[in-house]
């Protein structure tokens, strides 16, 4: 089954056939969709979203499922669930909570890695009649975030009782493939310019693969204009001229920090949609969070939810019951009745529930928006973005080890660590080459001003670079270190075609 799976084609409305998305030949008058209402003011939006598109005439047939913090199974994700969604490859999803600490895993990315919903696309457009202190600016931008690689692997190790590691994982191929998403975004809704933000500076080979695949994907598409942005500029500049971006593609964390700075320019996260596409397979939720501080109170936006059901409907070839929809939408924040309190707040004038924003939002069914031009039809997003062609690696023909970088967790002063390192060394084929401390390198040389904790990084360089080191090196090393350190990662310090492929000291 696919993402446009259709049910039943007969009947297909004339003007959904004219306005279909490019690619798909035949426009489903029926499409299949999981739903989750997930957490907090999920069931809420929700009800308030299938609501709406019911009465605008859209033919979905639902396939309600179980999700989030109410399931009782580690992760929040039963098999039913993930086999409902394997088998629609169309979800429409409320929020899923993530508890902070602790050891159970977010469900949100779960799916999105258990699915490669490696694409998050996060529109981020002005609408009518939201007050905010950009309503007189121009912004219509398009987030395009990688989703599944970056810190978000998740990938943790307490490295002493007071030292925490997170990796960092980027991938060529998964940089392409994000790369190639943004291009074709912007091919298909005939924006001009994509923006790589990165933090390349800093994090030379993780965020400046990022890059390189990038610039790579970028010099295929010589018709639109790239650039390069870092990331915290990036955030200076989407404050300042917020309209003068197009397309931005990032990392995972990047992406997501600033997709909810994106969301704040155009009136908050109850106004922010998202897909999260992959081959084959389209699941759309609101940038927001369950918002326990609001669940239960009938007092949550549902916009964001509707907006991403519209990105939804077009996705899936529905496009005029979208433009309907999204012109009662834009005359309900027009006209300013009826508002949930984070609308109305700003306006200063009086707040409507969920259900009676809901309610009036059908009421306005057939009318259009002044505001927004005919046709102009927010978030087209087609299946070409997702593609998704995973890149065979040409890079890397040539390895040799260049030495071993031994994390050790020790309470001692430096000049005691080194001694014991320089001891653990003798007779093998490797030499002390740094200790550093938090990145900071404290052997050779003076030591800086800083303060240590007890967690220090000790390279070793191979007396022969270029030959490949012996594993029981690695073990005799380990093993005398152990005498008077407890070692807790080891690092294979590797040059790749003759570049070093690990990252050098703070001072060093
Ligand atoms: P949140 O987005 O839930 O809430 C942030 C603030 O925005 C709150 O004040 C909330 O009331 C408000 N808000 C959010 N959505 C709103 C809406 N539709 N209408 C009106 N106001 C709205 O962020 P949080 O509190 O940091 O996270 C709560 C939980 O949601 C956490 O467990 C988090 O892990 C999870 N979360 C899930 C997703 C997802 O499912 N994709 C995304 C973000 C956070």
């Amino acid at each position: 089954m696919t993402l446009t799976q259709v049910i039943d084609e007969v009947g297909v409305p004339a003007d959904e056939a004219a306005g279909g998305v490019a690619g798909i030949a035949t426009m489903p008058r029926r499409i299949r969709a999981v739903a989750l209402p997930g957490d907090g003011i999920g069931p809420e939006i929700m009800d308030a979203v299938q609501r709406m598109l019911a009465a605008a005439g859209a033919r979905i047939d639902w396939e309600e499922c179980e999700a989030g913090a109410g399931v009782a199974l580690p992760g929040g994700l039963p098999g039913e669930t993930m086999d409902a969604i394997a088998s629609a490859g169309l979800v429409l999803k409320g929020p899923l909570q993530t508890s902070l600490g602790g050891g159970g895993k977010s469900a949100n990315v779960t799916l999105r890695k258990h699915f490669e919903l490696f694409a998050n696309i996060r529109p981020a457009r002005r609408l009518p009649g939201v007050v905010t202190p950009y309503a007189d600016r121009d912004i219509d931008l398009v987030i395009v975030r990688e989703n599944v690689e970056d810190l978000y692997a998740g990938i943790e190790h307490m490295q002493t009782p007071d030292v925490a590691q997170c990796l960092k994982l980027i991938s060529r191929s998964g940089s392409r493939k994000i790369a190639e998403a943004a291009f074709a975004l912007a091919r298909a809704q005939g924006r001009s310019r994509v923006t790589c933000a990165s933090k390349a500076n800093i994090m030379k080979l993780s965020e400046g693969l990022f890059k390189e695949a990038f610039e790579e994907v970028a010099a295929a598409h010589p018709a639109i204009q790239s650039d390069h942005m870092i990331i915290d500029n990036l955030a200076h500049r989407l404050v300042l001229s917020p309209e003068s971006f197009d397309v931005i593609c990032t990392t995972n964390m990047n992406g997501d920090i600033i997709s909810d700075l994106t969301a704040g320019l155009v009136g908050g996260l109850g106004l922010a949609p998202s897909a999260n596409l992959g081959a084959g397979m389209a699941l759309f939720e609101a940038v927001h969070g369950s918002a326990p501080d609001i669940a239960g109170q009938g007092l949550a936006n549902p916009t964001a939810l509707l907006l991403a059901s519209l990105m939804m409907l077009r996705q899936a070839g529905l496009p005029s019951v979208a433009e309907r929809l999204e012109h009662a939408l834009y005359v309900t924040l027009e006209d300013g009745k009826e508002l949930t309190p984070d609308l109305a707040g700003p306006r200063g004038i009086d707040a409507g529930s969920t259900s009676a924003f809901t309610d009036r939002v059908i009421s306005n069914l057939g009318r259009r928006s002044k505001a927004v031009p005919s046709g102009s039809g927010c978030m087209p997003v087609v299946q070409e973005v997702a593609r998704g062609r995973v890149h065979a690696s040409t890079r890397g023909q040539v390895r040799s080890d260049a030495g071993i970088d031994v994390f050790v967790e020790f309470a001692g002063d430096v000049p005691s660590l080194v001694a014991g390192l320089k001891a653990a060394s003798a007779g093998l084929p490797l030499t002390l080459a740094m200790v550093s401390n938090r990145g900071l390198k404290v052997y050779p040389g003076a030591l800086p001003q800083a303060d240590f904790v007890d967690h220090w990084r000790c390279r070793f360089a191979s007396r022969a670079p270029g030959d490949e080191l012996p594993d029981g090196v690695l073990g005799d090393l380990l093993t005398r270190i152990s005498r008077f350190a407890r070692w807790c990662h080891v690092e294979r310090l590797q040059l790749m075609d003759g570049t070093p492929g690990f990252s050098v000291a703070q001072g060093q």
